[in-house]
């Protein structure tokens, strides 16, 4: 079976990899670099600039440790290297992969769907791929608000923000969501005296509310200024600065800054010309598709950003495989996006998964962990969510919460009951600790607290 994939994300090459894998003839076309977003302006970037400035975050804390001396400066050029570094590999291994799995890739922009084929524009050339079945994955874009003009300049977006050659004194970030608060922890820690506007009434407003204002009282004291309520009314370029103007409780107010960084979000990158020949349904949240990741044509799949379901590199590749197993004929579950982890690389990091509401909760603090004792952390807890004395969602804030999510996931996912997960051995010291202690305390069992 002939199958094209449009978009070299984490969405569309793990999905051209795997249709590979089922033994499909498989042509990937990306206009850009393999690995899309993720690679170049997302998830790699952002977490080796927040690698190379976490020894400052935790400079003082290394004090406690016994570890003395002046803080460290940083070099951005070699910081930035890094950062390039780590992009150029995973672009080298994408590329790997696809020739391993036979996969042919054009670098070349697709720009229209007819009858079965799709034309690509690379350089002056047009090649025409045909296909059985098409799996779109052109991603997501920066979202704006309208009226406000983004000039790449001082006014940016964050993959500007991630190529920045001078650091600015001061930015405003407007949005406090995912990317707001990890460029503000970047930023903060390279210098820049950082301004967080967010509308709604919390940092991270899709996250729990003990984990969110915790996470906000540690940026607030490592000199982030945030306010939250706070909706921006104007962003005026003026010749070396920018102004920005919002309201809070009826009151406005206004700052002026260096660098404005926008940050409310990221929309699906519809195109029409790609969508409208099939007639897939589509709206401006995203293109129409099913838990199996079908669009309203038999033929055509949608994947990753582009449905708009829940933005992340990690769902992308999940819905790749599903859309795979389908084209395939292969078993495969449906999308669960009620169990899709997030994460927030902040300092502490901040993750969750299921549900944030719930009939029951139950919070064991890191402080009652040896394995954080012993680092010298307090700061940090898993708050866990039950309904019916069934586990259905978990937070983790604190040291070390992106890699522990999983466990939650894999609890959930397999319904694992309460007595099931507390006979699991968790291995000692480690943070782990704090997940099968705070299902005991849900058991009333717990033995540290
Ligand atoms: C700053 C930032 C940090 C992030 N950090 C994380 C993180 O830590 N963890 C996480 O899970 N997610 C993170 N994300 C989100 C993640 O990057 C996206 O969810 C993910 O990349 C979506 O994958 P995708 O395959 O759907 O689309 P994309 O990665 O956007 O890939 C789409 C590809 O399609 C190509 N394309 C578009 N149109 C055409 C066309 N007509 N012809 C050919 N090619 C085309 C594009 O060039 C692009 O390469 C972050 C995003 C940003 C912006």
């Amino acid at each position: 079976m002939k199958i094209a994939v449009i978009g070299g994300g984490p969405g569309g090459y793990v999905a051209a990899i795997r249709c590979s894998q089922y033994g499909g003839e498989v042509t990937l076309i990306e206009e850009s670099f393999l690995g899309g977003t993720c690679v170049n302006v997302g998830c790699i970037p952002t977490k080796a600039l927040l690698k190379g400035v976490e020894p400052l975050a935790q400079w003082s804390h290394y004090g406690k440790l016994g570890i003395e001396g002046p803080k460290p400066a940083i070099n951005i050029d070699k910081l930035m290297k890094h950062s390039s570094r780590a992009i150029q590999m995973s672009r080298q291994g994408i590329e790997y992969l696809l020739k391993k799995n036979k996969i042919q890739w054009i670098q070349g922009r697709a720009f229209e769907i007819k009858d079965h084929t799709v034309l690509v524009q690379k350089g002056d050339d047009q090649i025409n791929v045909p296909f059985d079945k098409i799996i779109l994955a052109t991603g997501s874009v920066s979202s704006s608000i309208p009226g406000i003009d983004i000039d790449h300049e001082r006014i940016i977006f964050s993959d500007q923000a991630l190529n920045l050659s001078e650091i600015p004194n001061n930015m405003v970030i407007i949005g406090g969501g995912v990317i707001g608060s990890e460029m503000a922890t970047i930023y903060n820690q390279l210098g820049t005296k950082i301004t967080i506007l967010e509308g709604q009434s919390q940092l991270l407003p899709c996250e729990d509310t003990d984990a969110a204002h915790a996470l906000q009282k540690s940026m607030h004291s490592s000199g982030i200024e945030i306010h939250c309520n706070s909706m921006v009314e104007s962003v005026i370029r003026k010749e070396k600065t920018v102004q920005v103007t919002w309201k809070h409780e009826n009151q406005t107010q206004s700052i002026e800054t260096d660098t404005v960084l926008m940050a409310i979000g990221r929309r699906p990158n519809i195109l029409p010309a790609l969508l409208d020949p099939f007639g897939i349904e589509y709206s401006n949240k995203g293109v129409l598709t099913s838990p199996y990741l079908e669009t309203n044509h038999p033929d055509v799949y949608c994947i990753g950003d582009l449905n708009g379901k829940w933005m992340l590199a990690h769902t992308a590749s999940r819905e790749g495989m599903i859309a795979a197993a389908k084209i395939f004929d292969k078993e495969t579950p449906p999308i669960q996006y009620g169990l899709q982890p997030s994460v927030v690389f902040t300092f502490p990091e901040l993750t969750g998964v299921g549900k944030r509401m719930a009939e029951q909760t139950y919070t064991f603090p890191y402080s009652a962990n040896g394995k954080a004792r012993a680092s010298g952390i307090r700061d940090g807890f898993v708050k866990i969510f039950l309904d019916d004395h069934k586990l259905v969602g978990c937070t983790f804030y604190g040291e070390h919460a992106s890699d522990m999510i999983s466990i939650a996931t894999m609890a959930i996912q397999n319904k694992l009951s309460l007595s099931e997960l507390g006979f699991i051995t968790f291995p000692h010291p480690t943070f782990s600790e704090v997940f099968s202690e705070s299902i005991e305390l849900a058991e009333n069992l717990a033995i540290h607290m």
